[in-house]
């Protein structure tokens, strides 16, 4: 690692929360931003030319240990229970490593995005966490359909919440799995515990119509599914009860996090309005495009007051873990959505959704100094935003604490 310089010059900073500054400069001292202006440094200034500077780009849902893949799973457009039997089956013939994770931080933090909310099935690897510094949340995956496996996933999700306090180097979360996973007692006990040790909650929630199916009729392809697993209990998906039913009881958990929500309906979209503080909705634009869902809606949510953050999904869905990457995707997928906004939505507002929005997300005194540079087209806008959104130049250069990472120096200068 380099010592990064004590003051950052760039075309625009984007504070993001406040317009972006026309030759911006960023000081930064002691792994905290200190300043932040224009024509303010007296000492030495890097001037970085012309890219954006923002803060490190944060990436609310992810799944880290299949980051061995090249490429997705499956075939675009095939359903999503058919492609959860080649989750499985890859799952099976792959040992269990923290191959996939250290890969994933390190792609992350060369993609610019310094804190991530993963879905794991274990303790994180603390070395490539104390080396790079990335902000991890860890939502340990807790998979129990019927009865007897309750106890066991229970006793993982407090082992975990203990592991994380006793590492200090990341943040426990955990993750019912989904409705169709999930026993409806072990999801009381997980609610239970996210609220009494305030740790975040997430679940996946609304993904496809058939999910839907199966709450609401308990049939379709997921009880098929579930049956030829022997994973079939009369106790999942009780009789009666709505999707909007199983967010209230997420509303009872400290924080919670609706993992995709592509098929919400109204009453859960007012539901999520009325508790923005605690319960976000986590798009990822192009898993939600792989799987050749009905339009995604993000207008509609935003319109309500809904508070929604990107995640990049895993490389079981997706091309890579690339923040920037979503954000420009779905720029182009919601053009009426201001840019401001899709900004936010891989910033502050995932940082929000992962309760760090007091250090990161955002530039300002007082911020951690992470920050992502990216080279911009030398065209003019009247929006800024559009140079980032619009052209396709990479991130030159990260910050993570204050710290330059290597392998981003200098590229494109
Ligand atoms: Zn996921």
């Amino acid at each position: 690692m380099i010592s990064s310089r004590p003051t950052l010059k760039a075309r625009y900073v984007f504070p993001v929360g406040s317009d972006p500054i026309p030759d911006g400069e960023v000081t930064i001292d002691q792994g905290q931003i200190v300043a932040m202006g224009r024509h303010m440094a007296s000492g030495e200034v890097e001037d970085l030319g012309n890219v954006a500077l923002l803060p490190g780009l944060v990436n609310a849902h992810a799944h880290l240990d299949l980051s061995d893949l090249a490429r997705p799973l499956g075939t675009p457009g095939m359903p999503v229970v058919e492609w959860l039997r080649c989750v499985i089956n890859y799952r099976l013939m792959t040992p269990a490593s923290d191959h996939g994770v250290t890969r994933a931080l390190e792609e992350s933090l060369r993609l610019g995005t310094t804190a991530v909310g993963d879905i794991s099935q274990t303790e994180p690897p603390a070395e490539p966490l104390g080396r790079l510094g990335v902000d991890l949340t860890s939502f340990l995956e807790l998979i129990a359909p019927t009865p007897e496996r309750i106890e066991s996933q229970a006793a993982r999700a407090e082992r975990h919440v203990e592991a994380a306090r006793a590492s200090g180097l990341w943040s426990a979360g955990l993750s019912p799995h989904a409705p169709y996973s999930v026993h409806p007692d072990l999801l009381t006990r997980t609610v239970a515990l996210s609220a009494e040790r305030h740790v975040p909650l997430a679940m996946h929630m609304a993904e496809s119509r058939e999910e839907l199916e199966l709450i609401r009729h308990r049939r379709g392809p997921f009880r098929e599914f579930l049956e030829r697993l022997g994973a079939w209990t009369s106790e999942l998906c009780p009789t009666g009860i709505e999707l909007v039913d199983y967010l209230r009881q997420l509303a009872l958990a400290h924080r919670a996090l609706v993992i995709h929500g592509n098929y919400l309906d109204d009453a859960s979209i007012a539901l999520l309005a009325a508790e923005s503080e605690r319960m976000m909705v986590i798009y990822c634009p192009r898993t939600h495009a792989y799987f050749g869902h009905d339009a995604y809606p993000l207008e509609k949510m935003l319109a309500a007051g809904v508070s929604v953050a990107l995640g990049t999904d895993s490389r079981a869905s997706s091309p890579d873990l690339s923040v920037l990457a979503e954000m420009r995707f779905a720029a182009r997928r919601h053009p009426s959505v201001a840019r401001s906004v899709i900004l936010e939505l891989g910033t502050l507002r995932a940082a929000a959704a992962l309760g760090r929005a007091h250090v990161l997300g955002s530039l300002r005194p007082g911020n951690r100094a992470d920050l992502v540079a990216v080279a911009l087209s030398d065209r003019d806008a009247a929006d800024p935003h559009e140079l980032l959104f619009e052209g396709d130049g990479d991130v030159v250069a990260v910050w993570c604490r204050g710290v330059r990472t290597e392998g981003t120096a200098n590229e494109r200068r």
